[in-house]
């Protein structure tokens, strides 16, 4: 094996994994700056994006002044098409990719060796704190091409565990071949998984008790805490979040650990940062805002402080696991979503978010955003579970200054809250699924 661990480890790489926090801000002011000297000198593109914003390698002093640097948001990056972000010689490239290309032009992603050794690591270290050990046996799930979930194939190799490069597709064979060839670990999409499940019913094959399987990443795709329920009953598995874009060659970001509450951004790997997505100044830790990443591991790519628009939130806080790097909650939404009211940025997803938890709301709810008294102002209306709660005032005014708390506490402006009969909003079917469906905004339009 590529890595010196013993077996009975917690984790694949313990010195980086539970390196102190302080430490580890050290290291990655290190990698931006030689990235950031090594682009200035040799990288004519990125060199005039510094130019532009004024900034040289010798402003990049303390881990604060990362912000100094320019962001890259995608159309600058897809005008750098094909390689004008290339720092390393083309003849050191070992492996290409793209983005689907599917929303305009693709970007390139190239990777030297020292970059497919580093991918392998990354997924390597997310397959080992999902319980994954030599020896276990892989399927390979995702879509095989260009940046999809190779990197797990890589990396499962690179820690002496088996491969079947299954794909997608022919899914009964693929769950005659997860019995018959004992495969503990499968990677894939949340609707495919599903899909598997569905599919080796038909066969009366139960993989939760006719398979080896037992533990499962999952990514690419947003999925609720109920998908991952429903996946680890009928596979008989633990099933973890991972992420990964394909700008940043895909699997390897960011995944889950053994506690499945939030995932671990490979530190080393990846500098990430939380923005307020109007102003680009970073949120406090834990809050919700825009995630922007940097490839601070990269050999070949100066790709730093790139604006990914999902919501999460992140986090420095210690997780009970041991590991030090920071934790990325579920993604949220978009950011080109949020709503600026009276100073505060608000996600309609958070909204939603907040009202899921609190009992006796239903699922449905609008947002209107209004000028009174020539300040901005927000009313919600939100279903009621259930319409007998509207009959008995002392309960209905208890629920709605449970809404109004519950709203404070979460957005952190006070809204106005009116309770509707359950069924009487719009429906999403007539108004669009996404949350932001659900903003109606009359204030005037800046002219
Ligand atoms: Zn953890």
């Amino acid at each position: 094996m590529r890595y010196n661990v013993s077996v009975t480890s917690e984790y694949l790489q313990p010195e980086i994994e539970t390196m102190p926090v302080e430490q580890i801000r050290e290291m990655q002011l290190k990698k931006v700056q030689n990235i950031v000297k090594k682009a200035y000198a040799t990288n004519a593109y990125y060199k005039k994006l510094l130019v532009e914003k004024g900034v040289t390698p010798d402003d990049i002093k303390v881990y604060e002044d990362i912000q100094k640097l320019p962001f890259l948001e995608k159309k600058i990056v897809r005008s750098a098409y094909p390689f004008e972000l290339l720092m390393a010689d083309q003849k050191d490239v070992r492996e290409y990719h793209t983005t689907s290309g599917t929303t305009g032009k693709a970007i390139a992603i190239c990777a030297t060796q020292q970059d497919m050794d580093n991918w392998a690591m990354v997924n390597a270290r997310e397959l080992w704190a999902c319980g994954c050990r030599p020896g276990d046996l892989l399927i390979m799930s995702f879509a095989y091409g260009l940046a999809t979930g190779i990197g797990f194939h890589y990396g499962a190799q690179s820690m002496d565990m088996g491969v079947v490069p299954g794909g997608i597709g022919r899914t009964e064979f693929l769950v005659d071949l997860i019995k018959d060839f004992g495969v503990t670990t499968l990677t894939t999409t949340p609707t495919y998984g599903m899909y598997m499940v569905e599919k080796a019913l038909e066969k009366g094959i139960d993989l939760a008790h006719d398979s080896k399987l037992k533990n499962g990443l999952f990514g690419a795709e947003p999925w609720p805490e109920s998908t991952r329920a429903r996946l680890e009953e009928s596979l008989g598995i633990k099933a973890y979040n991972e992420f990964g874009m394909g700008e940043f060659l895909g699997p390897g970001m960011a995944c889950e650990c053994k506690e499945q509450n939030g995932m671990h951004v490979w530190a080393d790997h990846i500098l990430v940062e939380c923005i307020n997505p109007e102003t680009g100044e970073w949120v406090g830790d834990g809050e919700q805002g825009e995630v922007v990443f940097s490839w601070i591991g990269s050999d070949s790519c100066a790709m730093l402080r790139y604006r990914s628009h999902d919501v999460a939130s992140i986090s420095w806080e210690p997780c009970a696991c041991g590991r030090t790097h920071p934790k990325m909650g579920r993604i949220l939404g978009r950011s080109d979503d949020a709503l600026s009211i009276s100073g505060y940025v608000v996600f309609p997803s958070k909204v939603e978010e907040t009202l899921d938890h609190i009992k006796g709301i239903g699922n449905n709810f609008r947002m209107i955003i209004e000028t009174v008294h020539e300040k901005d102002h927000l009313t919600i209306l939100a279903e009621v579970e259930n319409n007998d709660i509207l009959n008995n005032e002392v309960e209905a005014a208890k629920l709605n200054k449970e809404v109004v708390s519950q709203c404070k506490t979460h957005l952190g402006m006070t809204p106005t809250v009116e309770l509707k009969p359950a069924g009487s909003l719009p429906r999403d079917a007539e108004h669009g699924k996404t949350a932001s469906k659900r903003v109606e905004d009359r204030r005037a339009p800046i002219v």
